[in-house]
């Protein structure tokens, strides 16, 4: 159910309604999982080469045109999800059987670093749809997965992830914002999330609700449309506001079981935690090679002064190269990894993300001291990629609690 009223009473109020881009729950959810288009083995590097070429063509001719609309306007660029989901940019890390590519979270991350080279919100919103998936091929719930994962994973089905605040919870930040009641055949849920992305009627989301009897916590997929549940308007951000996102409102909410994805939901939350954390490194490497592209616009005609400034083109390069290496072979040995994640690996991890949000900042700024004054004209290029980059810095988890997590993996050995 969609409300128009702010949850936050500081934030300002936009009365428009929200405009339906899906609404197929729930009588579509139960369509039969055959109905799909599935493929039988996982790509080959090749074909995985030609989803990444085919990303690339729906980004210069959908996403470059709306990129100021989406900025400036806050258009919720849904059309063009649907069609990068066609053009397998959700697939990359979804078993063949339930309509991926197979599991890869390099692919992952370069889908992701794709859309973000032209446009964050749009980078962000698809890496919300890749952590739904993320979460939907990760869960022992067949029948949810069966009926649901295929759809979200081909982008027929938009959605988002509420998990800000449980990632916070495990790092000792905050407290659960959810209570679940069991009662007969589910949960009711009661609770409120400040900013939910990639949302609109029928879209669903994943969420972590405490359960009201002792500490531990489950993990369901909601939707708007459940009985209970709402999304309002939240005030408006410097940038990201074409991203579909909502404050959501959890007032007895009744979530049947068959939307579980774990109850209780810790060991699973340690299962899936890494490659949440790492595909978000894609909005980062995306992101940085947009502000390079930027400053090399510059070189031929303020070559000759902006080489006294102390980031480079080339130095920027050889850094996001680096990163880049160094998270793509991080999503092989995750896609590898049998078992619970060892500490070192997940230090690796973090310190991938870490350097993706330091080096978005970075590289922001070196755009628009490259660019000058051009880029302090409002609807600049450069100028929206550091509102963008800000985001990569503080989207959670944020620089803050990366160094935290680094410093308690660190104190742990
Ligand atoms: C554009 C945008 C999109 C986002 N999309 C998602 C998403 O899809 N899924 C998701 O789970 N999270 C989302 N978030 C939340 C984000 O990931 C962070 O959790 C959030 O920015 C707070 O993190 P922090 O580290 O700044 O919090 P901290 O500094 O640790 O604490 C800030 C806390 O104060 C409260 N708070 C502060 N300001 C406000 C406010 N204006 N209104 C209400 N509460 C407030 C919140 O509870 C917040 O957790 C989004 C945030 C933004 C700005």
């Amino acid at each position: 159910m969609l409300q128009d009223i702010a949850v936050n009473p500081d934030s300002s109020v936009d009365s428009k309604p929200v405009e339906s881009s899906t609404s197929t729950y729930p009588a579509d959810l139960l369509a039969p999982v055959d109905a799909m288009a599935v493929s039988e083995a996982p790509l080959s590097e090749a074909g995985r080469s030609e989803t990444i070429a085919t990303i690339q063509s729906v980004v210069e001719r959908d996403l470059n045109p709306k990129v100021q609309a989406i900025d400036l306007e806050g258009e919720y660029p849904d059309q063009i999800m649907h069609k990068l989901g066609a053009s397998g940019a959700f697939q990359q890390a979804v078993a063949p059987e339930f309509g991926g590519e197979g599991i890869s979270l390099k692919g992952a991350i370069q889908s992701i670093e794709e859309v973000s080279k032209a446009c964050l919100s749009t980078g962000f919103i698809a890496w919300c749809q890749v952590a739904c998936t993320w979460y939907l091929q990760n869960t022992h719930n067949q029948a949810l997965k069966a009926e649901l994962l295929p759809k979200v994973a081909s982008g027929e089905v938009l959605s988002g992830t509420g998990l800000s605040n449980p990632m916070k919870f495990f790092a000792g930040i905050e407290k659960i914002a959810i209570k679940a009641t069991k009662v007969e055949g589910g949960y009711i849920l009661n609770g409120q999330l400040p900013w939910v992305s990639n949302l609109g009627p029928g879209h669903y989301f994943g969420v972590v609700a405490q359960h009201a009897t002792d500490d531990s916590s489950l993990m369901a997929i909601v939707s708007d449309e459940m009985e209970g549940v709402s999304l309002r308007r939240c005030g408006q951000f410097i940038a990201l506001e074409g991203t579909g996102t909502f404050a959501c409102v959890f007032r007895d909410a009744f979530v049947p079981e068959n939307y579980l994805l774990a109850d209780p939901c810790e060991n699973y939350i340690e299962q899936i935690r890494p490659g949440f954390i790492l595909t978000q490194v894609g909005m980062g490497l995306g992101l940085v090679a947009g502000c390079i592209q930027l400053m090399q616009r510059y070189q031929r005609r303020l070559g000759h002064v902006n080489c006294f400034l102390d980031d480079q083109p080339s130095d920027l390069e050889a850094e996001l190269t680096a990163a880049r290496q160094h998270a793509y072979g991080l999503g092989e040995e995750l896609d590898q990894l049998d078992g619970p994640i060892s500490k070192s690996l997940m230090r690796d991890v973090v310190q991938a993300r870490l350097t993706a949000g330091e080096m978005s900042v970075k590289a922001a700024n070196a755009a628009m001291l490259h660019a000058g004054a051009r880029a302090y004209v409002h609807g600049s290029p450069e100028e929206r990629r550091l509102r963008e980059a800000y985001f990569v810095a503080i989207v959670t988890p944020a620089i803050k609690q990366l160094k935290k997590m680094l410093y308690a993996l660190t104190k742990e050995g």
